[in-house]
């Protein structure tokens, strides 16, 4: 039994020494896409592209834009290359070898060696250094070779356009608000849209917790015309349009469902 017993974990110890990795892989940071919580703009890959895997946004009328941390770091570059290549960059160190570019900038916002957070404005969309109208360059970097751009774990298209919306910085807490309806009950339905099935109803005058904002059916309510819906519960949601929430639109801080 003894021996039996000794032979049996040595082999564990084998089986364990080849399995396990020499040093545990570093996990990508969290990217999210550098534009403030609610955001949506225009992403795009082309694989001639200097280097090939950055991503050029736009919006309209975008000159001026803030432009925030895709993810927290260390500012490690606030640089200006005058009219040509990046112009006014800035470089964000997200350690594990991990890193992003924001180019063209019309303006900085923070300093080297400034330490980042989500949603931290680090400057602002211009056409700066090699550019030919205003945009944002963007870039990831993986010991300081650029890498396909993933937005929360999800790769960005290559090659095209898409449009990418932002939940950085969004708050975690959501937001309020209070359902006006002046006296009728208020249909919850399972979806966004008056199209899915009827889940209960919330009195008038009720406080609603609201996790999320998303669009869907057009509705014309106590608050005028809107085709945003509150997410208060899970598969829970009401019309905006009934809803008191302090906001014309989407609510500041509360992310897209
Ligand atoms: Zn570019």
């Amino acid at each position: 039994m003894r021996k039996r017993w000794i032979s049996l974990l040595v082999a564990g110890v084998l089986v364990g020494g080849v399995l396990a990795p020499a040093s545990p892989a570093l996990a990508a940071p969290t990217f999210k896409v550098p534009f403030p919580c609610g955001q949506s703009w225009s992403g795009q890959t082309r694989s001639g592209h200097s280097p090939a895997n950055a991503v050029d946004f736009n919006r309209t009328d975008d000159q001026g834009d803030p432009v925030v941390a895709s993810a927290p770091g260390t500012v490690d570059r606030v640089t200006d290359l005058g009219g040509t290549s990046y112009g006014k960059y800035v470089r964000i160190n997200h350690g594990g070898g991990y890193s992003t570019y924001y180019a063209h900038l019309n303006g900085f916002n923070v300093s080297v060696g400034q330490t980042v957070g989500y949603g931290k404005v680090l400057g602002w969309v211009g056409t700066t250094g090699g550019s030919t109208g205003p945009h944002l360059h963007y870039e990831q970097r993986l010991d300081g070779a650029d890498i396909k751009v993933r937005f929360n774990g999800t790769l960005a298209l290559y090659w095209g356009t898409k449009t990418y919306t932002s939940d950085n910085g969004c708050s975690s807490g959501g937001g309020n608000g209070t359902v006006d309806t002046s006296g009728t009950p208020l249909t919850v339905r399972s979806g966004p849209g008056t199209g899915y099935a009827s889940v209960g109803t919330v009195a008038d005058g009720t406080r609603v917790t609201i996790a999320c904002q998303t669009s869907g059916t057009t509705v014309t309510g106590t608050y005028g015309t809107s085709s945003i819906w509150d997410r208060i519960g899970s598969g829970r949601y009401i019309a905006d349009a009934y809803v008191y929430t302090g906001s014309d639109g989407y609510i500041p801080g509360v992310p897209r469902c």
